[in-house]
């Protein structure tokens, strides 16, 4: 019906545009047409001229669908990671390792996955692996937490994240993020009717090292501020919390109501002998926090989606009302192999800052001649490269560009942050293998 009507007038002439919508003449939708405005692979739909005129009064269009989440697009992380697919680019900008995950972890999940733990799970997540993660805690970060009431297994730390900002944040409560900021906070924040206030995480004159501006975290806090969240050790700039940043975070919130979410997914990827300084550490702290990790980054496993959420019993209990309607339970024959492997294999994951920390220091020994400028990172498998010395252009369409061109995949800083004051940065994954690094460094090297 809608190809018969032909070419004439598009609906943009209406004064009215959009993706999709259905058109209704009277009270007969137009033979299932789905018309396609301003969409670059659809021909405009269009009716002609005196059609228009003689039906135009009984036109009636469903309005524009409404979005919860207007400014959001598909993440940067699938963005890259599929632009490097199609270009066949090595990929170094979604942050995953291109190695497995220890052979004795795997032959846990394949002996869970053939003697029948592949049912539902406890909600909270299987005793065993709660047992495993208190013990964890109790020995890296000297807390003793509540087995029963005070860890939540959840579906990797995305989820965790996800579940405890719709338990905390209110509508018209505010809740302060530090840019740059991981991309998941701030829609998280908007769904559960929340504002998201962004103070820039200050830079070093060297512009590698990033900090808490304590006075600015100060000024912006006020009576609706409900939660603040960091990320230490931080995705993308590896910046780590010092020795007396803990205590600066609590003399900030002393006075304040503000609940604290911690991101800690790379707890264990800490270089150059510092330790990782959990929130769970400090006594103050601990009383207002979520700590959120996850073993996706920590046995190479990103694929696992497991990740757990710590924090005392009446928060766990909130966190727990909001995680059993996201995802109930999570997958019961991985939490069994990973508490297998987390008691019997601590040294995994204590050899885990050698281990990332010869990859950093190979990639950024084979750049140690090309135009970019860096400085090793801190933490975390991400470095940042500096390119300001190559190009002007913005780092969105330079990470794009370079993907297609010299085929190598990054991440830009910029999509972290409310202002784009990250200028000239890139962020790089070197979880990969040697060749791999040596192939992409090499490239990257030619600018
Ligand atoms: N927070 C940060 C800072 C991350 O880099 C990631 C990605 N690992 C996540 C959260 C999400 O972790 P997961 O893959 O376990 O959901
Ligand atoms: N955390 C990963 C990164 O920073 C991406 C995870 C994702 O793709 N959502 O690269």
């Amino acid at each position: 019906m809608f190809t018969e009507l032909g070419c004439g007038i598009t609906i943009a002439d209406c004064g009215w545009q959009s993706n999709h919508h259905e058109i209704y003449i009277s009270n007969y939708r137009l033979a299932g047409a789905r018309i396609c405005i301003g969409y670059s692979d659809e021909p405009n739909c269009a009716l002609p001229r005196d059609r228009f005129q003689q039906i135009g009064a009984a036109i009636v269009m469903h309005a524009p669908f409404s979005s919860k989440l207007p400014n959001v697009g598909t993440t940067i992380f699938t963005v890259m990671s599929q632009l490097a697919d199609d270009c066949e680019a090595i990929n170094l900008s979604q942050g995953f390792p291109s190695f497995d995950p220890p052979a004795a972890l795997i032959d846990r999940m394949e002996h869970y996955l053939r003697t029948g733990a592949n049912q539902y799970a406890p909600m909270p997540g299987v005793p065993g692996l709660r047992q495993a993660i208190a013990d964890k805690i109790s020995t890296l970060q000297r807390r003793s937490v509540d087995v029963d009431t005070e860890i939540t297994v959840c579906t990797g730390a995305t989820e965790g994240l996800f579940s405890a900002i719709q338990a905390i944040v209110r509508a018209g409560d505010e809740v302060i993020v530090f840019d740059p900021a991981y991309d998941s906070y701030e829609p998280a924040i908007t769904l559960a009717g929340g504002r998201t206030r962004h103070i820039p995480l200050t830079i070093s004159d060297d512009g590698f090292d990033f900090r808490i501006d304590w006075q600015r975290l100060q000024d912006n806090l006020n009576d609706k501020t409900r939660l603040v969240i960091v990320n230490f050790p931080h995705n993308p700039t590896g910046a780590i919390l010092g020795a007396d940043d803990l205590q600066q975070l609590a003399e900030t919130l002393r006075n304040s109501p503000a609940y604290l979410l911690s991101d800690e997914v790379y707890e264990h990827i800490v270089f150059d002998g510092e330790p990782h300084r959990s929130l769970l550490s400090h006594e103050e702290l601990w009383e207002k926090s979520l700590v959120v990790s996850s073993f996706g980054k920590t046995f190479h496993a990103t694929g696992w989606k497991i990740g757990f959420c710590t924090a005392p019993a009446t928060l766990s209990a909130e966190f727990r009302k909001v995680h059993q309607f996201t995802t109930f339970a999570v997958n019961t024959p991985a939490q069994h192999a990973i508490a297998d492997f987390l008691q019997s294999n601590p040294e995994f994951y204590a050899q885990l800052p050698d281990f990332y920390a010869r990859r950093r220091d190979y990639f950024c020994q084979l750049l140690e001649t090309s135009k970019f400028r860096l400085k090793p990172t801190r933490s975390t498998f991400f470095q940042i490269l500096d390119y300001g010395d190559i190009s002007d252009e913005t780092d969105v369409i330079l990470a794009k560009r370079w993907t297609r061109e010299i085929g190598v995949a990054s991440i830009p800083l910029s999509v972290f942050c409310e202002d784009s004051f990250t200028g000239t940065r890139l962020r790089f994954c070197f979880a990969k293998d040697e060749a791999t690094l040596a192939d992409a460094a090499q490239r990257l090297s030619q600018l």
